[in-house]
Parts: structure tokens; C-alpha cells; sequence
């Protein structure tokens, strides 16, 4: 096994540019990739500005921030992953795009390179067999926001290689975080038990049980959670979150998990949460308005 020095990151959305920013300051070489280098360009914004926010909290120093930033090398060509050591796919999560990217990187990589992927829900058994190296194989999925969130589910197919899970254990506890380990079934273990509650959010909303902000108070107060549900939504993304109840639903074959109507209307109308500033709450403003 060669030792991790450089990791590819592929997908410069949240989550890659998440990643990237916590390889970087764990001081691994990374090449971020999109489809396209503005994309690359915006990722690699948004980790400065995350910095900005932790220096500003005293969470960090502008030394780390030019050292991490250092560490990232804009990559919107794949053949530029020729040299890396491990690749993270972390881009949109729709199974025809990640098969067709895995496909596309793995032809450029040397033959001992890891692949990791960070779906959400997506089969990592089936997503290997886009890869002519299943044994090297695994899902590597972090938690959103990356900088902050402590765990990473690490999730093996069929086919991986035992030692090549230990070396992605190892490489997970350098970045400071806990894995944990799910089988490989849809939405693994955090998703499988988040998203039908999300899911159930916005049947509460859809059926007119409560309001968008009755809703949300109702599980920060009453459940203390961080976070009201369409709140978490909107952050999540409401195409990753249809997506993942689409897994659920298909591969569970069992009618509990049927996406709410209302939130295929919200992702129809192109409102995706906070990454398009609109989705259960309008975000353009100082501060956010429910849309309902
Ligand atoms: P996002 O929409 O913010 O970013 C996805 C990025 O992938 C976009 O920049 C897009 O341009 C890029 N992309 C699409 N096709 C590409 C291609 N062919 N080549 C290169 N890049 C391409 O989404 P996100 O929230 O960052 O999610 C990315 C992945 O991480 C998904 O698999 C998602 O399920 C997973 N994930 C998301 C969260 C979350 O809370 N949002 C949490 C954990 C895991």
C-alpha cells in the first residue's frame, strides 16, 4: 500500500469543498475538480471564506488559512489525478452521473489508488463496478458541515479489500474524525434515520399540520434538536434529499418512505435550499423568510 500523500476531490459543491478544506489542513496535496474551473474557482472561494468565519470565532488562524489553501490545486482536467493516492467523489448524488465520473477518473488513476465516494444513499457495490477496481473500492461519507461535523460513515462494498478499509480508517482518524461502520444498504445508518423524518417534516407541512416556522420550533424547542427539519433541508440540499428518499423508497421497496409530493414540487421549481438562497425559507435576505 502506498502511503496517502495526494487526494483527488471530484464534485467542488459543498461536501468537496468541505473535503478538500479538511485534507488540506491535515496537510495532504489535494486537486479539486468540477465540470467546470469557475466551479473550482467557487469551491476553492467557499473554503477561504469558512476560514475567514473560524478566524473571525477564533476557531482558526489566518496561518492555517494560507497553509491550507496552499495545499489546494484547482483541477478541472481529470487527467490530473494520474498521481494521486486517493480519489473522493463527492458530486451530484445521481447514480448516472457518479458511474459515468467513476468511469471517466478511474482511467486516468495509477492502479493502487483508493476511490472513495461520498453518496448519500447510493449502492457503494454497485457504484464499484463502475470502477474496474472494486477491491479499492468504498463509501466515505462525510457529514455536512465537513469542517464541523465529527463522524464519517465508512461503508464497504462486496468487494473491498480488507486493508484497503484499515488504510481509509486510518486516513479518516488523521483528519480528527469517528467512523462508523454501516453496511451497505440504502442511506447506510445516519440518512436512513434523518431523511424519513425530514420526509415526515414536509408531509406535516404539505398536509397543513403546522407552519414552515411552527414546524421548525416545534422539533428545536420541543425536541431540541439543533436544527427545525426544513431548516436542515433546505442546508442538506432538497435534490439531495429527494434523491436520497428516492434510494430509500426504490431499494426498500416499502411505501413509508414515498417522497412527499411537496418536496418533488419544491426541487421541480428549481428551489433547492440555501444553495440557490430559496427553498422552505427565502435566504436573499438578512435573515430567512418562510416561503410558505
Ligand atoms: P452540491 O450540489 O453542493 O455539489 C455537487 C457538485 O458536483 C456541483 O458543484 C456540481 O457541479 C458537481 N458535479 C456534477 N456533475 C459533475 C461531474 N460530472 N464532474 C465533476 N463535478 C460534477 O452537492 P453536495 O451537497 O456537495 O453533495 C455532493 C455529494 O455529497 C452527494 O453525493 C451528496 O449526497 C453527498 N452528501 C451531501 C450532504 C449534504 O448535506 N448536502 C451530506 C453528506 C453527503
Amino acid at each position: 500500500m502506498t502511503k496517502i500523500v495526494k487526494v483527488g476531490v471530484i464534485g467542488a459543491g459543498q461536501m468537496g469543498a468541505g473535503i478538500a478544506q479538511v485534507c488540506a489542513s491535515s496537510g495532504y496535496d489535494v486537486l479539486l475538480n468540477d465540470q467546470t474551473a469557475e466551479r473550482v474557482h467557487a469551491g476553492i472561494k467557499s473554503v477561504a471564506m469558512n476560514f475567514d468565519r473560524r478566524i473571525k470565532s477564533g476557531k482558526a488562524t489566518e496561518e492555517q488559512k494560507v497553509a491550507a489553501l496552499g495545499k489546494i490545486k484547482s483541477a478541472p482536467d481529470l487527467a490530473a489525478f494520474k498521481d494521486c493516492d486517493l480519489v473522493i467523489e463527492a458530486a451530484t448524488e445521481k447514480e448516472a452521473v457518479k458511474k459515468q465520473i467513476l468511469e471517466n477518473v478511474a482511467a486516468h488513476l495509477k492502479p493502487d489508488c483508493i476511490i472513495g465516494t461520498n453518496t448519500s444513499s447510493l449502492s457503494i457495490t454497485r457504484l464499484a463496478a463502475s470502477t474496474g477496481r472494486p477491491e479499492k473500492f468504498m463509501g466515505i461519507h462525510f457529514m455536512n458541515p465537513v469542517p464541523m461535523m465529527e463522524l464519517v460513515e465508512l461503508i464497504r462494498g462486496i468487494a473491498t479489500n480488507e486493508a484497503v478499509f484499515q488504510q481509509v480508517n486510518e486516513f479518516v482518524g488523521s483528519l480528527g474524525k469517528t467512523i462508523a461502520v454501516s453496511e451497505d444498504f440504502p442511506a447506510f445508518i445516519v440518512n436512513r434515520i434523518l431523511l424519513p423524518m425530514i420526509n415526515e417534516a414536509i408531509y406535516t407541512l404539505y398536509e397543513g399540520v403546522g407552519s414552515v416556522e411552527a414546524i421548525d420550533k416545534a422539533m428545536k424547542l420541543g425536541a431540541h434538536h439543533p436544527m427545525g427539519p426544513l431548516e436542515l433541508a433546505d442546508f442538506i440540499g432538497l435534490d439531495t434529499c429527494l434523491s436520497i428518499m428516492q434510494v430509500l423508497h426504490e431499494g426498500l421497496s416499502d411505501s413509508k418512505y414515498r417522497p412527499c409530493p411537496l418536496l418533488v414540487k419544491y426541487v421541480e421549481a428549481g428551489w433547492l435550499g440555501r444553495k440557490v438562497k430559496r427553498g422552505f425559507y427565502d435566504y436573499s435576505g438578512e435573515t430567512p423568510v418562510p416561503t410558505r
